[in-house]
């Protein structure tokens, strides 16, 4: 299988797709010369006109600086914060907060084209996790999709409330102050879990799924919903009370287990600490990123030192082997492009052109027109 070759960036021409491809179908169109990468080769569609050049389907596309991809990434699931990793790699915080962006979007292409050749073999466990963003009067849940026994991550999606709990005076001032012109319309729990559990039936092989949640109520009412309105699939839902001793026998274990390691590996997670989220789409696509290298990379138990090369969370899904090597060989490289994706799950979409709901929906929502190629 081929998964990045070169093709014509016009999405309406039929050299947009490898496989329609005719020999000879671009030409070379001398080069230009840049300070950053020397000089590029140009090249045209022989069919469309298009130019495209060397750069056009590289990470490091637009950049004026060339960016070690890989070494950013070891940074940002190492628990450090912008700040930190913009000293370390002479950058602003600006600048890692776009290029953190650009891994992020790679690695919902990977998990995304990935995704593809999965069908679900396993029980499911869905739960929020608790974080907020920009301040505490923004509280929000990550809502994870993981695989009971792989504990892959398949998908997740971010719900926001109000903050809950004792407020002194001044506090319920300032909540009414930040709530004046804010809507959690189009980000509550409800419709988010929802989008979940219809990823999961378009992946399910049989009429049944199992999945396992705490006693929330709004997860009984959209399983009970879900089913009345599925004609397909058949939901059985198990509900542990979430303050079960938190255990491998535990039936949350998966996510659990994941809320340990979002604390430990991503500085947005940590508590307590000047660390957190300054809007809702810097960490939704911290987030991808996080899966891509929870899934793909990190080894699912580490033993020993051997063991750190055996098995990784994906290994327990059908996805092939030979395909996550050659997305590994690429992701710090090159560009992908949210028009090769085949079948993008909605929520994956929304967050690649952060489009997805939140009441702060007017902080760094600026999307490059690139990233919509
Ligand atoms: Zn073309």
């Amino acid at each position: 299988m081929k998964i990045h070759t070169v093709f014509c960036r016009n999405k309406d021409c039929p050299n947009h797709r490898e496989e329609n491809q005719p020999p000879h179908w671009f030409s070379r169109r001398g080069y230009y010369k840049t300070k950053a990468f020397g000089r590029v080769q140009k090249y045209q569609c022989n069919t469309c006109g298009s130019y495209f050049s060397d750069q056009t389907y590289s990470l490091n596309y637009y950049l004026k600086r060339k960016t070690d991809f890989k070494s950013l990434a070891h940074h940002c699931n190492s628990n450090n914060s912008n700040g930190f990793i913009g000293r370390q790699l002479q950058l602003s915080t600006d600048s890692i907060r776009l290029r953190r962006d650009r891994l992020g979007r790679n690695a919902l292409f990977v998990h995304c084209s990935l995704l593809e050749s999965l069908s679900l073999n396993e029980p499911l466990v869905a739960d929020g996790l608790e974080s907020y963003t920009a301040s505490k009067y923004f509280p929000n849940n990550l809502n994870v999709l993981v695989g009971k026994e792989s504990q892959f991550i398949y998908g997740f999606t971010l719900s926001y409330f109000r903050r809950k709990g004792v407020m002194s005076k001044k506090q319920k001032k300032r909540a009414q102050k930040e709530y004046a012109d804010k809507s959690f319309a189009s980000s509550r729990l409800a419709p988010n879990f929802m989008q979940l559990l219809q990823f999961a039936a378009g992946k399910a092989p049989s009429n049944q799924i199992v999945l396992h949640t705490d006693e929330h109520k709004t997860y009984q009412a959209q399983v009970k919903l879900f089913n009345q309105a599925s004609r397909r699939i058949n939901l059985i839902h198990h509900q542990t009370n979430s303050k079960h001793h938190r255990d491998t026998k535990n039936p949350l274990f998966a996510v659990n287990y994941l809320d340990r390691l979002l604390r430990k590996d991503c500085s947005m997670y940590r508590r307590e600490t000047i660390c957190f989220s300054r809007s809702s789409y810097n960490e939704l696509l911290r987030m991808a990123f996080y899966l891509y290298s929870h899934n793909y990379c990190k080894p699912k138990r580490i033993g020993t030192q051997a063991k750190q090369i055996e098995d990784r969370h994906y290994s327990e899904t059908q996805i092939p082997e030979h395909q996550v090597q050659e997305y590994k060989n690429l992701i710090y490289e090159a560009r992908f492009l949210v028009s090769k994706i085949k079948k993008i799950p909605r929520f994956f979409k929304k967050i690649w052109l952060k489009k997805m709901g939140t009441p702060l929906q007017n902080l760094n929502n600026w999307v490059p027109k690139f990233a919509y190629e």
